[in-house]
């Protein structure tokens, strides 16, 4: 039984889609899907290995001559469901149901992000009445488990110098930027000795954490430099051999905690002091960002056999210490803009080395490269080795945008309102295509949705609506 009006194609293809699985790397049959829809509309289309989709679609009458437009989303989805919810993403359809107006999905994510975008271009691909010009219309994989797809795509199948990202947004919302980034990973390799000392366990926590794209620039506490900060104070004093390190969760988020075992020849008595006095500056520096900021140290009871010797140990503490993170530049032009940033997000001891993990983003190139180099000359004086990995490019702020001129008056002319631009220091698909194709002019749109990667994610319907009418407006102005 159908929950939506399969008279409106927007609507009858977004059911379709959430009756089929596609989860991140789960695409293929979604893919299929589209490859079916592309024969049976008589539509040229490519499908590549990883299961990437491009369409195209000829511009209709009088408007064949016009420049080509491209027109994007991705189609894998988060799979995120309520702990009680027994959905099997790899078979099962989402369960839709409507309340308030809103488009929801039994106990699940919704797939809205970036369902969407695949309803609105099946329907105008479908349509023999929509005004258009020659359109392009790329559907791809594995956006959410890190741009994969798009990343797999190539400038000589995407004949276009303008495109509508249907990804972020929500309504008068359009992107003008979003941020490059890459890993960064420093390898420090310790020495391992028989110890012969007391064993202690440093752990800090109270952190706020955070996505390290849209919290950067929050000034909050990351709780691996926090503790080798304390650990460096105690080291100037006292030799240390490291046992263990175990701190934060992934690259791209703030680390909220970080626990590290070391051995040391002095009591527990005098680090603590050290410890406390270095606890009560960071407090007074995080009082309004970061308060709940606190320590635990304790002795443990059974030593540890073995500890990294006092050198390479030393070198380990001064590295992570001396390391950059954090906020690093902001835009001149875009409020509240982050354009330069790095986290160190996990530090962990594998393999008798201690490895720390980054994620460094900026829209500009150069900028990363040189957050890169800075790591790297400090490594190397440390004896560490830097590996760079997962680049992807970033969409710079444009000042001028045909395109963004064009949207902002059909945001005039059909919902009465003032558009509002946004920027993101989160990477995005729009990055990568404009690396692909650097004269890319893009807007983006979307409707109202709420809650994207979490059981509570919600699509307005009559945004859903109202928007594909700004869709139709804005391609009859290309
Ligand atoms: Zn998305």
């Amino acid at each position: 039984m159908n929950v939506l009006d399969h008279n409106q194609p927007i609507l009858k293809y977004f059911e379709e889609i959430s009756r089929i699985p596609h989860g991140s790397y789960h695409e293929q049959q979604l893919s299929d899907y589209l490859v079916q829809f592309a024969l049976k509309h008589q539509l040229e289309y490519k499908q590549d290995d990883m299961g990437n989709v491009i369409m195209y679609k000829q511009g209709t009458q009088g408007y064949e001559d016009h420049p080509s437009v491209m027109l994007q989303g991705h189609i894998d989805m988060v799979c995120e469901k309520n702990n009680d919810c027994e959905h099997d993403f790899d078979r099962d359809p989402l369960q839709l149901y409507v309340e308030d107006g809103w488009l929801k999905a039994k106990g699940t994510t919704l797939g809205a992000d970036d369902g969407y975008a695949v309803s609105y271009m099946l329907a105008v691909l479908e349509s023999q009445t929509i005004v258009h010009p020659p359109l392009v219309c790329v559907f791809t994989v594995q956006e959410e488990v890190g741009l994969f797809g798009a990343s797999h795509l190539k400038a000589e199948d995407l004949p276009v110098k303008r495109m509508i990202g249907m990804d972020t947004g929500g309504e008068v919302v359009t992107c003008v930027s979003s941020s490059g980034g890459r890993r960064t990973i420093v390898t420090k390799p310790l020495n391992k000795v028989v110890n012969t000392n007391n064993t202690f366990e440093l752990a800090v926590g109270g952190l706020l954490g955070g996505h390290s794209g849209g919290n950067i620039n929050k000034e909050r506490g990351n709780a691996n430099k926090l503790a080798f900060r304390m650990l460096q104070n105690l080291n100037e004093q006292f030799p240390i051999g490291l046992v263990d390190v175990i701190g934060g969760l992934k690259e791209n988020a703030i680390p909220r905690e970080c626990v590290i075992t070391f051995t040391c020849d002095t009591s527990i008595k005098m680090m603590d002091k050290i410890f406390k006095e270095t606890e009560k500056q960071i407090k007074t520096e995080l009082e309004f960002s970061d308060p709940e900021f606190h320590f635990t140290l304790k002795q443990l009871s059974k030593t540890a056999e073995y500890c990294y010797d006092e050198k390479s140990s030393k070198e380990a503490i001064a590295l992570v210490y001396l390391l950059p993170n954090g906020f690093k530049a902001k835009s001149m032009v875009i409020e509240g803009l982050t354009t330069v940033s790095l986290n160190l997000g996990v530090l962990a001891i594998e393999e008798d080395a201690l490895k720390c993990y980054f994620s460094i983003r900026s829209p500009i190139k150069s900028a990363k490269e040189e957050l890169s180099h800075e790591i790297e000359v400090l490594s190397t004086i440390l004896g560490a080795q830097v590996e760079n990995m997962a680049d992807y490019p970033g969409w710079n702020y444009e000042e001028k945008s045909e395109m963004r001129a064009i949207f902002k008056e059909v945001v005039k002319e059909e919902l009465n309102a003032e558009m509002v631009t946004l920027a993101s220091h989160g990477g995005l698909e729009t990055g990568i295509l404009k690396g692909l194709i650097p004269e890319l002019d893009i807007v983006t749109m979307g409707p109202h949705c709420e809650g994207a990667h979490t059981p509570d994610e919600k699509m307005n319907i009559a945004s859903f609506e109202k928007m594909f009418e700004v869709l139709k407006a804005l391609l009859k102005k290309l």
